[in-house]
């Protein structure tokens, strides 16, 4: 078994779609997973929002605009005002949740599940169904049913074991061998739709790829591979033609957009090599990650956008670390606030934070816990990795703009505000 995952770029239309069945040409043993078309996780989220704020109107527009848009891809791949009756259904279903939810705030990540889900559950009916059209029997797979996640919404994990005997189940005896899941969604122990968070699909291909052992999971991007630098940030930005599983990780972590960070594990503990693969021609190399890779020869700069950046001081002037340092994090854990750089002095700590959605909920606890805070918005994180001293003095010098700078042998990582 091979597994397939195609991000949202890749099917955005319907020619899109027609390059997926290209690239799977006469492919069998494999599992495809499939992401929501083009932006339409955004427009969902907008959905949702509409919903929050009581506007349901709003709501119902989203959602016209995203049928209008699925029905012309529909519409291209039949050549005709085709309808499809699992899109339809799951169109009507979005529809009723948007209308009839009667909605709570300490329910807001149960309904951001629910609405943003729809992505995929249509993505895959419509190319399921296109495949099936175009001579290539498969399998639709509810991938709520098959990947038992965590109870929690909004950035799920999933469990491994308890997904294992689920995901075996609905592709074994069914005379099937191609399969079509959706990324990115799961379902909770409560029988409730949950999310892995935002470009969440890579790991559950991952996670596919584990328990049905496959022999490789292949990523098909709009780019040519994984390169040492966003092109649109840094213009000298090269291909980088191998790495292991460890510097694929650090690299995914410190926010380069190849893969989502949680990718990796299941790869690895399985063996499994993982290629980054070119949509647009399927007869280049791509980039393999994989347990053991020639050195990378190049530095690596990655950025990390919409950081913010807090600095937290026991207002008794208590060590940071030797006192309050379990207090701070496990306040932080109970926001689901993730530190992606922490930086410390007697008295001091600062970290680099995502930007979410209970920053402030976690200052005010902070603030209520005995602590003074300072927020500072706006900011990105910039990893270097493999500098050489010409890139270290390009980039990486104190200036005006840089609020933290830390140096290893091999690594820099800036905390600056924004440009
Ligand atoms: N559709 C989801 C998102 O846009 C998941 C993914 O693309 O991997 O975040
Ligand atoms: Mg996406």
């Amino acid at each position: 078994m091979k597994v397939y995952k195609f991000g949202g770029a890749s099917v955005r239309n319907a020619d899109g779609v027609r390059n997926l069945h290209k690239i799977v040409g006469d492919e069998r043993n494999l599992f495809i997973v499939v992401s929501a078309m083009g932006k339409t996780t955004n427009a969902l989220e907008k959905v949702f929002e509409g919903l929050q704020r009581g506007d349901r109107a709003a709501s119902a527009e989203r959602i016209a605009e995203l049928r209008a848009y699925h029905a012309a891809i529909v519409e291209d791949l039949w050549h005709g005002p085709v309808r499809l009756d699992a899109v339809e259904e799951l169109f009507a279903e979005l529809e009723r949740v948007a209308a009839d939810t009667v909605y709570r705030p300490e329910d807001a990540e149960l309904w951001y599940d629910t609405i943003v889900a729809f992505g995929e559950l249509i993505s895959t009916a419509i190319v399921s169904e296109y495949l099936r059209h175009a001579g290539m029997p498969n399998l639709w797979i509810d991938m709520r049913r098959c990947l038992r996640t965590e109870q929690r919404h909004k950035d799920a994990s999933v469990d491994l074991e308890a997904s294992a005997p689920l995901l075996r189940a609905a592709v074994t005896g069914t005379g099937h061998n191609v399969f079509v899941g959706q990324g990115f969604i799961g379902g909770a122990p409560d029988g409730t739709t949950a999310t892995l968070g935002r470009e969440g699909s890579d790991y559950s291909a991952a996670v596919a790829a584990n328990i049905l052992g496959a022999e490789s999971m292949s990523i098909w991007k709009d780019v040519d591979g994984v390169m040492n630098a966003d092109p649109k940030a840094f213009p000298d930005a090269v291909q980088i033609p191998e790495l292991n599983y460890l510097d694929a990780i650090e690299l995914a972590y410190s926010g380069a957009q190849i893969i989502h960070p949680k990718t990796v594990k299941p790869l690895q503990n399985r063996n499994i090599p993982l290629y980054v693969r070119p949509f647009g021609d399927k007869r280049k190399p791509g980039t393999v990650i994989r347990g053991m890779s020639a050195p990378v020869e190049v530095p690596i700069l990655i950025l990390k956008k919409d950081q913010v950046l807090l600095t937290i001081r026991s207002r008794d002037l208590s060590f940071v670390l030797e006192e309050k340092f379990g207090t701070i994090f496990s306040l932080l854990e109970r926001y689901r606030i993730k530190a992606n750089l922490i930086h410390n002095s007697a008295v001091n700590l600062s970290l680099c934070v995502d930007n979410t959605w209970h920053i402030d909920d976690a200052v005010s606890a902070l603030r209520d816990a005995g602590f003074d805070v300072l927020k500072a918005a706006d900011m990105e994180l910039l990893t270097i990795r493999g500098y050489d001293e010409a890139i270290y003095m390009r980039y990486a010098q104190i200036g005006p703009k840089v609020f933290i700078r830390q140096t290893t042998q091999s690594t820099v990582r800036l905390v600056r505000k924004r440009e």
